[in-house]
């Protein structure tokens, strides 16, 4: 059994106010008597389920090209939590169910939102959370929130623990029916130079 814990891209799916929402405009068309049709795309790396690259915060940091491809591929947790907004720490989670997770995908009230709603009240992540998964090996951390960081948060000093810790993200989760549990996750980055991001086909597979 797969879940796929991605939101279609539209043009009409939600992106960061100001943020280029995604256009797929016709360079050639068959209608037009052309010999294919032939579409070019314009948006956001941050559209939809995406991995941040370094480079989206630091000016040194890696494109998606560059990332750690190991840690979007493996054994991961989903966890629902209750908190619809502020920074999740680790008592925010039940005793225990955190531990040895490699990748943990936090399943929020944002998954319940219609694709055209941009969520400014999500929870978050905390530099105590991230530093005590990063003390157990956790590679990844995923949310159905569109940052790791407060909506209004300009320092992004979540996003900048993560890297210090080797740590890599994933954003725009839908883990909408999706039950808290052990999975594999596969979420590949694009190989794409010079981008601060990249569109994920994210999937979570049952064990067997
Ligand atoms: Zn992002």
């Amino acid at each position: 059994m797969l879940y796929d814990i991605t939101r279609t891209i539209t043009s009409r799916l939600a992106v960061w106010p100001g943020d280029a929402a995604y256009v797929a405009a016709p360079q050639m068309s068959l209608a037009a008597g052309e010999s294919v049709n032939l579409t070019s795309l314009t948006f956001s790396p941050h559209t939809g389920a995406h991995a941040d690259a370094y480079y989206h915060y630091e000016s040194d940091g890696a494109h998606p090209a560059g990332m750690p491809l190991e840690a979007y591929i493996g054994p991961a947790r989903v966890i629902s939590v209750t908190k619809r907004d502020g920074a999740l720490v680790p008592a925010d989670f039940a005793p225990g169910a955190l531990a040895n997770v490699e990748r943990l995908l936090i399943h929020s009230h944002v998954s319940d939102l219609p694709d055209d709603q941009f969520a400014e009240t999500f929870p978050y992540l905390s530099e105590a959370l991230i530093a005590y998964l990063a003390a157990q090996g956790t590679r990844l951390i995923g949310l159905d929130s569109p940052s790791v960081d407060a909506f209004d948060s300009k320092d992004l000093p979540c996003h900048h623990a993560l890297k210090a810790h080797k740590m890599v993200n994933l954003e725009c989760l839908y883990l909408r029916g999706v039950p808290d549990g052990d999975y594999e996750l596969v979420a590949l980055p694009l190989k794409l130079d010079a981008a601060c991001g990249s569109p994920v086909r994210a999937i979570l597979r049952e064990l067997g």
